[in-house]
């Protein structure tokens, strides 16, 4: 799953941006998640009186809502922002707001006051309404997500990356956010990820453990999820698991 993040001040038009970039990742037939990081201690859910609110009255530590179209959990406790991500299932999550985690970033912001105090290295584009009157800022991009909602997308498709294992191990050489910050540069690949790339497939020939070069797991991934990705119920980026029996 490839996540970036859209984050500014209020009033800069990031809520007009993220709807734009929305619906065109949609349009372009991508499933796509959302999550609205909410300084308020509260996440308000549903109307009080309403039964999953007295669900929730009564202790439930997670109450789901579930219809015909719709489906919606509610933790009633704190919840890590990468337990959070890992709930997701989509193409692209995009995150509002500015969460603890190294992914690629889009600024919107309404003045260069803004720009200059917000930006940090890991945007690659920038948006809002500072975009009326500026092309670039510093090598990065600044694109009207609400005229030019194509070049923005086009822009996505090209540099957000799968999420990286945030887990700052440092084995290849710098922690999640160095390398975040190298992959948006074109300076390294997410293959570059040492934890990503190990253990990528597993064999096991009865009980043992059978391992493969790096360009032959690689040359296998390619063909298994070639082979699969046609098919119905196939989903990019999700954990395979294949049993063949005797
Ligand atoms: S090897 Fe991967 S998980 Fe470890 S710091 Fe580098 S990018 Fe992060």
């Amino acid at each position: 799953m490839k996540v970036f993040a859209i984050y500014g001040f209020s009033k800069s038009g990031k809520t007009e941006s993220i709807e734009r970039i929305i619906y065109e990742l949609k349009r372009r037939g991508y499933k796509v998640g959302a999550i609205k990081k909410s300084y308020h201690h509260d996440v308000e859910y549903d109307k009080k009186g309403k039964d999953t609110y007295r669900m929730e009255q009564s202790g439930a530590d997670i109450v789901g809502g579930l219809s015909r179209s719709r489906a919606a959990l509610f933790y009633n406790y704190e919840v890590k922002p990468l337990d959070f991500i890992k709930l997701f299932n989509t193409d692209y999550l995009v995150i509002e707001g500015r969460l603890d985690i190294a992914v690629p970033k889009i600024l919107s912001a309404a003045s260069k006051s803004e720009l200059e105090e917000l930006n940090d290295s890991l945007v690659f584009a920038i948006t809002g309404k500072i975009s009326e009157s500026m092309e670039e800022y510093k090598g990065i991009p600044v694109i009207n997500a609400l005229k030019k909602t194509e070049d923005l997308v086009d822009l996505i498709e090209n540099k957000v990356f799968p999420l990286l294992p945030q887990i700052n191990c440092e084995e290849c050489g710098f922690d999640c956010a160095g390398m975040a910050e190298r992959i948006l540069k074109g300076e390294k690949d997410i293959r570059d990820c040492v934890i990503l790339q190990r253990n990528r497939v597993k064999i096991m020939v009865g009980k043992k453990p059978m391992y493969l070069a790096p360009f032959l797991e690689n040359m296998l991934i390619n063909i298994v999820r070639g082979f699969l990705s046609p098919l119905k119920g196939y989903e990019d980026g999700q954990e395979l698991h294949i049993r063949i029996e005797e």
